[in-house]
């Protein structure tokens, strides 16, 4: 948003490859934040969306429903984590994060816990740039301290110590433990991305750190609420995240790669008992209702991208970038101004001893031909699963050797 940033044209998007206006192709290493997993311009989600668009566009989702919506829920309820029963579709993961505050909220109204109304999160953890969702995103990391006076004052745990593959010591829960035994008497939900913490830290954590967590929220009758908006439909090398621990949420928020980066489309899943409690309770339904709610052609671009997705052997494809990300980021560690390089199924990430100059390291990056946007510390990788080893090599190296120039 500074006025002096490069900002580059895009003409056309074909595969992994952005072509700007004056005519250069990039690499591109983020998949458009997390979103774009089988490549741009896929002849099947184009065909689909041409398809769909000379049927309907888009029909309020009051009263009237359509098989675009129909077909999604029948997919997402069978490939999410056993216990999610009922999905309510939003614009983007920032209102489904809104949505799941509301929804935990609401719950306690109908079980006669109006007290129950605040909620615990993870330092370092990002949940969207909406009120709501601000007030559970880490002050600092989260972007939003300007803000930080006018929200909902909420609950934070220092981020878990223990790194994804290590196991979780007594140490590494207690800061949670200690927070739930005080604060739940008055707390709606844990609300934590599980695995991996996307945009306010790249950290990657013990799967038994979560298992820990949702044995914590069963002591202490608290709902946990997983966003898995940056994490879902395979980046970890699981379908969703939390499957590395074998946990299943009270709630589940999802977006981002849900419409192969197509459309904006998000969701949030509740368990019955939550659904149950909520339309039993006064006023009998959930207080929410965005105007473009399932629209049919972002239905369309998130059935067609699961299709893609379960038909792909995408399991193999992310063993394969997290190796090719392993290997060609090893280098880095060589680097004196390197702190960390962690990788995770389809992420890989440099985090820097000092924040990187965004407007020199991007024209350095689109020099060397590839698309790749840090911040703060964090230079990462999260290519499209389509990517060739080849150009999956030319993004490594891009960012080895920027990175040795810095
Ligand atoms: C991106 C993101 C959000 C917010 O989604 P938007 O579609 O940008 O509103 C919420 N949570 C996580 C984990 C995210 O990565």
């Amino acid at each position: 948003m500074q006025s002096d940033a490069p900002v580059f044209i895009v003409e056309s998007a074909h595969g992994v490859r952005l072509k700007l206006t004056d005519g250069r192709e990039l690499i591109d290493g983020m998949s458009s934040w997390w979103s774009v997993i089988h490549g741009y311009n896929h002849p099947r989600m184009n065909a689909a969306l041409e398809n769909q668009v000379r049927k309907v566009s888009h029909v309020m989702f009051g009263g009237l429903s359509h098989e675009p919506a129909i077909e999604l829920t029948r997919q997402l309820l069978a490939i999410t984590p056993a216990g999610l029963d009922s999905i309510f579709y939003s614009d983007s993961g920032s209102v489904a994060v809104e949505v799941a505050l509301k929804m935990a909220i609401q719950y306690w109204h109908a079980r006669g816990r109006p007290e129950r109304r605040k909620f615990i999160s993870l330092r370092c953890g990002y949940h969207g740039d909406t009120f709501g969702a601000m007030s559970v995103s880490d002050p600092d990391t989260g972007m939003h301290s300007l803000f930080s006076d006018a929200l909902a004052k909420n609950v934070f745990v220092d981020r878990p110590r223990c790194r994804f593959s290590e196991a979780c010591s007594d140490a590494d829960i207690a800061p949670l433990a200690q927070t739930l035994e005080q604060h739940a008497p008055h707390t709606a939900a844990l609300v934590v991305e599980p695995i991996v913490q996307g945009a306010g830290g790249m950290w990657f954590y013990s799967a038994e750190y979560l298992q820990k967590a949702r044995a914590l929220c069963d002591r202490h009758d608290v709902l946990l609420i997983l966003d898995e908006i940056a994490t879902g439909f395979g980046r970890t090398g699981k379908l969703f995240a939390c499957e590395h621990a074998n946990v299943a949420p009270d709630m589940m928020c999802i977006g981002k790669a849900l419409t192969g980066g197509y459309l904006t489309l998000a969701a949030t899943l509740t368990s019955k008992a939550v659904s149950d409690t909520i339309d039993q309770g006064e006023p009998g339904v959930f207080m929410h209702g965005p105007t473009f709610m399932a629209n049919p052609l972002a239905c369309t671009a998130a059935s067609t991208s699961i299709h893609l997705l379960l038909e792909s052997p995408w399991r193999t494809n992310i063993r394969r970038i997290e190796r090719g990300l392993q290997q060609g980021l090893a280098p880095c560690r060589a680097s004196a101004s390197v702190a960390d390089v962690r990788v995770l199924g389809a992420i890989g990430v440099v985090e820097m001893k000092q924040a990187v100059d965004m407007h020199h390291i991007t024209r350095a990056f689109v020099n060397a031909g590839v698309w790749v946007r840090p911040f703060g510390k964090l230079v990462y990788l999260m290519p499209s699963f389509i990517i060739s080893d080849a150009d999956l090599a030319a993004l490594t190296g891009a960012v080895t050797s920027v990175i040795k120039d810095l």
